[in-house]
């Protein structure tokens, strides 16, 4: 959610800040802003929407000369979207950006307003502004205000902070990300690599409270007023992944890519098969995680139970996190998060964790923190994901889940591997199901005009369901709900009308007749059925999918696709802002 970039250094800082904020819209926001900064002034533009209404307000502007700035995308917590609410907000000496929420900002600025403070903003950030500078001006010691500002302040704060009088970039986190990057004579922060790409592969992780002093000579790390060594990482990310190619949405690119990510993710995995770890010294597993990641681990759940013959229950992680959790010692957590920075994830695994349960994460960034906090960690090769709807990313949770049924259901002797051979033949599987676009255009011709759509599955196939439903909302802004089949007749069926789109997903042999039962009664009721499905010789119904038969295992791998391009289509049609649908923000670091 919202981003942050920070410069100092030989080049122009606006040009640096502006494309950063540009490679982080994806991840959502309503306003901008920026504060440019020399020797002798601060200078700050914002605006509200988006980053090329702050663009053409800053070519419109006479610019200080300036050598460091700082930049962010906001997505309001506290306080109406406006253009006193953008960042950066400034109290005298201070100027800082924020991501994240001050759970102590209300009773911090009754304190400060009677003390005879001002506030032009309703945001929490203005406080940590006018805390910040309140020490400042009390000690002249940076380093000392910030300290004493961070133990005041309750909540989750990623923060660029500039100083008036001094001519360097300070950041601080805590349960919000931001990454510091090395360049040649420049330095940056940012709220992820992604942002800084073009200018440098090389970063260092901010731990909690450390304080990162960037000048231009280079980077300090403290903490408690002692100097920390940081190691300097590398990613290997490229700036191709953050752009768009040749198509005309990230969405669609993404899903795209999914058979050369899927490889990637399968080789690495199929070439270290100890990173998977057995599964059987744990009696139940606890899969929380948030939206689509939560429906890859409600896949996830049928596989391990009925193939590995192991216990799982999925919750939400926003649910998980304060309620009453039955752990016993041989309990495993297992988090599943794309950016691995989902704040009600993030506390369910740190509740895990002071119970002394293991954790192990299923996470595609990993700078992030829950790849830096869980026990065991499976990375998922996704490359960027920059659409805010998951496609490639909830493929490769799916897949790690499926390799880690295997690998458990192998040391039992519940499975032989030859279940792996047809794990490979899926990139070339994927491929031809991507291809069939027409069929996917032919579908969304046919239903996005409709304002209500039912999904229905047994089993795997209600997970499968949910996603394809999820997506769905998410990109094409279509009410649409995922049933239990067997569940519609008590009570939803009364919602069926004619000419209602109803999904019918069809991949689990066991049940596969169950459904179609509940598949005619929904026809007869007038719905329009569109069926997906592995099996070749169902009755027909009005649209029909098929794709290609492969074991139970990794059949949802070939069916979420189809829906994902459904919904894309669908989403065209009804001409909606794919890649970034309103309200949505792609990595949820607040609660
Ligand atoms: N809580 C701050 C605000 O509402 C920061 C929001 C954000 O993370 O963008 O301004």
């Amino acid at each position: 959610m919202c981003g942050i970039v920070g410069y100092i250094g030989r080049n122009n800082p606006k040009e640096i800040l502006l494309a950063g904020l540009k490679n982080l819209e994806y991840r959502g926001y309503d306003s901008a802003g920026i504060a440019l900064k020399n020797e002798e002034n601060v200078q700050i533009i914002k605006s509200i929407g988006k980053i090329s209404a702050l663009e053409e307000k800053i070519n419109d502007i006479e610019l200080i000369n300036a050598n460091m700035g700082i930049a962010h995308t906001r997505w309001a917590t506290h306080g109406k979207v406006t253009l006193e609410n953008a960042h950066p907000h400034q109290a005298g000496y201070i100027t800082v950006v924020h991501n994240g929420i001050i759970e102590n900002a209300n009773e911090l600025k009754e304190n400060l307003v009677k003390e005879g403070i001002s506030f032009y903003s309703d945001t929490d950030t203005e406080v940590i502004a006018a805390i910040i500078n309140k020490f400042y001006c009390e000690s002249k010691n940076i380093f000392k205000a910030i300290s004493k500002a961070l133990n005041i302040l309750k909540g989750s704060y990623a923060l660029g902070i500039l100083v008036s009088d001094i001519d360097k970039v300070y950041a601080v986190r805590k349960n919000s990300p931001l990454i510091v990057g090395v360049g040649k004579d420049e330095y940056f922060i940012a709220s992820d690599i992604a942002a800084i790409i073009n200018y440098t592969n090389r970063y260092i992780l901010l731990d909690e409270d450390e304080i990162c002093e960037l000048s231009f000579k280079g980077v300090e790390v403290s903490k408690d007023g002692m100097i920390v060594e940081k190691d300097v990482l590398t990613t290997d990310l490229i700036s191709e992944d953050t752009s768009k190619g040749k198509y005309e949405h990230f969405m669609l690119k993404e899903i795209m890519e999914e058979p050369n990510v899927f490889t990637k993710t399968l080789e690495k995995y199929l070439n270290n098969p100890d990173l998977l770890i057995d599964l059987n010294k744990y009696e139940e597993i606890h899969i929380v995680a948030c939206g689509s990641a939560m429906y890859a681990g409600m896949v996830g759940k049928y596989l391990l139970e009925e193939v590995a013959d192991i216990k799982v229950d999925v919750e939400c992680a926003s649910e998980y996190r304060y309620k009453k959790v039955f752990y016993n010692k041989k309990t495993l957590v297992i988090l599943i998060s794309q950016s691995g920075e989902t704040a009600d994830t993030i506390a369910a695994m740190r509740k895990a964790k002071e119970n002394g349960i293991d954790t192990l994460a299923i996470v595609n960034v990993k700078t992030s923190t829950i790849a830096r906090e869980a026990l065991y960690k499976l990375f998922i090769e996704a490359g960027a994901e920059i659409a805010v709807a998951t496609t490639k990313a909830y493929l490769l949770q799916v897949l790690v889940l499926s390799l880690l049924t295997v690998n458990t259901a192998y040391k039992k002797n519940l499975v032989n591997l030859d279940a792996l051979d047809e794990v490979k033949k899926l990139p070339m599987m994927l491929d031809e199901v991507l291809k069939r676009s027409a069929d996917y255009q032919k579908i969304a011709d046919t239903i996005y005009e409709n304002e209500d759509i039912f999904f229905i599955g047994r089993g795997i196939d209600y997970a499968i369901s949910m996603e394809g439903s999820l997506k769905l909302k998410e990109v094409a802004y279509i009410h649409s709900e995922a049933y239990q089949a067997g569940e519609l007749k008590h009570g939803t069926i009364s919602l069926i009308e004619d000419n209602m789109p109803v999904f019918a997903i069809i991949t689990d042999e066991k049940n596969k007749d169950k459904t179609l039962s509940n598949v005619i009664e929904v026809k007869s009721r007038g719905a329009k059925v569109i069926v997906i499905t592995s099996e070749d010789d169902l009755e027909k119904f009005d649209y029909e999918i098929i794709v290609p038969k492969v074991n139970k295992l990794f059949q949802s791998m070939l069916i979420v696709p189809v829906l994902q391009l459904i919904a894309y289509y669908t989403a065209l049609k009804r001409n909606c802002e794919i890649d970034k649908p309103k309200n949505l923000a792609k990595s949820v670091t607040v609660e």
